[in-house]
């Protein structure tokens, strides 16, 4: 396992294990946004779905990864880049969904605007999502 998956688990509390140490890779190579069957495919039958699922919900409550809504209604998981820790995530960025290679990408450095609540109204979290061609397939 490379020195980087370590790092990455250690820094969030995580202990080493074989299915986070897999997964976690996963995430490594795609730097893309991606769900649960991608993994799945990734691992190739290596754990089932519960090992899976307990795997990223752990990365998630650890602030390792975070969820991404997009239109196709699956939900994805991407790295967070951000310092976001086991009390809270503390990104506000946007996210891209390609209509050529399908890909949805975190955009770190643009923010969701800020969008005024009526009275009553408290937000917890957003998601925003733009869709159209990413910078690979505009070349
Ligand atoms: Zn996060
Ligand atoms: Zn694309
Ligand atoms: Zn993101």
């Amino acid at each position: 396992m490379d020195s980087e998956v370590k790092k990455l688990l250690k820094s969030h509390s995580l202990r080493l294990t074989q299915s986070r140490g897999d997964v976690i890779s996963v995430f490594l190579d795609k730097q893309v946004a991606i769900s649960h069957s991608d993994i799945e495919t990734e691992i190739d039958g290596k754990y089932d779905r519960v090992t899976i699922y307990r795997t990223l919900k752990s990365f998630m409550d650890k602030g390792l990864i975070h969820k991404v809504l997009d239109d196709s209604g699956a939900t994805r998981y991407a790295l967070c880049h951000d310092e976001c820790s086991e009390d809270s995530h503390k990104h506000n960025h946007i996210h891209f969904k390609c209509q050529e290679c399908d890909e949805t990408t975190c955009l770190e450095l643009v923010d969701i605007p800020e969008v005024k609540l009526p009275a009553g109204f408290e937000a917890l979290e957003s998601n925003y999502l733009v869709s159209g061609v990413c910078n690979k397939c505009n070349q």
